[in-house]
């Protein structure tokens, strides 16, 4: 099997390959957010200030805006006084999110943020919640307007599912005014390919090391997100409990995906995506997928792989004990 060992590697979640290099050579940089390592590469005579800019945008969203961590954020301050006015910028993202809460029939669900803290706990307890735990805790509706968010009641916003997404599409409205031919964003499980030409994205292999890829896709400029069980998760005597939950139950869910990448035209819609099947399974994400223009690459835990029929010719599996299949 084929090792990639680009520097970024360790943490991201997807590998990319641009598949030429034009002159000038690629500015690169990296650094730390959104809980993640961030990594850009740029083509273009103004690269360098292009990935600075883009530096700063995601370090200023993460902080200002996005953070479940820091008690100043905007998420934070909603989230402790339960409706306050919103920043445009978080309105449009709400509204957005909101809208593939509704398409995906709730399997995405932005206010899971009190279930996430009871799995914390539960893994550092080493206790597993009782279903009765979640009882309260289960969606009702998140209403937007008039500039404001309602309806969270005794629940908490957690944007994790998006956040990186959002990263992207940021990074692509700066590279859109910059003079840059071709770039690559990565932000943990989020990518954006942007630029003329193909890009090569290794997929990794949910059952090995973070350096591993089970298959390339390749694809034209696009934003990419990667949904793993492997990711993050607790576990409590001795089994795994992902970080992913159906918000119906309160508990990850049992349809044997271990992860699942998704190919969209936004960022913000690949990452929500990417989460919204793995809880809605491979057949079940059909409309979802449709309705986005998005397509899918689903691997579960019996060494299938189920991709949408478009992504199918530019699959290159390098796993022979896997198997693809191709979703009609
Ligand atoms: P991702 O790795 O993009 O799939 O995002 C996972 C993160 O999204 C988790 O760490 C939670 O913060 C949050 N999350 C978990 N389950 C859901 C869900 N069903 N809908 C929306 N967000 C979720
Ligand atoms: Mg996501």
């Amino acid at each position: 099997m084929r090792k990639f060992s680009p520097l970024a590697c360790v943490f991201v979640f997807l590998f990319f390959l641009p598949s030429c290099f034009v002159s000038p050579p690629a500015e690169e940089s990296s650094f730390l957010a959104m809980d993640t390592l961030v990594s850009l590469s740029a083509e273009g005579r103004d690269a360098k200030e292009t990935l600075s800019r883009i530096e700063d945008r995601i370090k200023l969203i993460d902080g200002a805006i996005l953070s479940a961590h820091r008690p100043d954020s905007e998420i934070s301050r909603l989230n402790s006084s339960g409706s306050a006015p919103l920043s445009p910028e978080l309105y449009g993202w709400l509204e957005t999110s909101l809208e593939i809460q509704k398409k995906s029939s709730g399997a995405f669900d932005i206010s899971l943020g009190k279930i996430k803290l009871l799995w914390e706990d539960a893994g550092k307890n080493q206790s597993l919640p009782l279903p009765k735990a979640f009882e309260s805790l289960i969606s009702g509706g998140l209403q937007l307007s008039d500039g404001k968010i309602s309806g969270l009641d005794n629940r908490l916003l957690d944007l994790g599912a998006v956040g990186k997404g959002i990263a992207c599409d940021e990074a692509g409205k700066i590279l859109q005014n910059s003079r840059c031919a071709r770039a690559v964003v990565s932000v943990g499980g989020s990518i954006l390919l942007y630029g003329g030409g193909n890009f090569k994205v290794g997929i990794r292999h949910p059952e090995k090391g973070a350096q591993e890829i089970i298959g390339v896709l390749e694809t034209y400029g696009a934003f990419v997100s990667t949904s793993g069980s492997y990711e993050r998760g607790v576990e409590i005597g001795g089994a795994w409990y992902p970080h992913i939950f159906d918000p119906k139950t309160g508990y990850p869910p049992e349809n044997g995906l271990v992860s699942v990448t998704v190919r969209a035209g936004s960022g913000l819609v690949s990452d929500a995506l990417s989460t919204a099947c793995f809880v809605l399974g491979a057949e079940g994400s059909a409309p979802l997928l449709k309705f986005y223009g998005a397509q899918a690459i689903f691997i579960n835990d019996k060494k299938e792989i189920y991709t949408s029929e478009e992504l199918a010719p530019y699959f290159a599996l390098e796993d022979n004990a896997y198997s693809v299949f191709i979703l009609k």
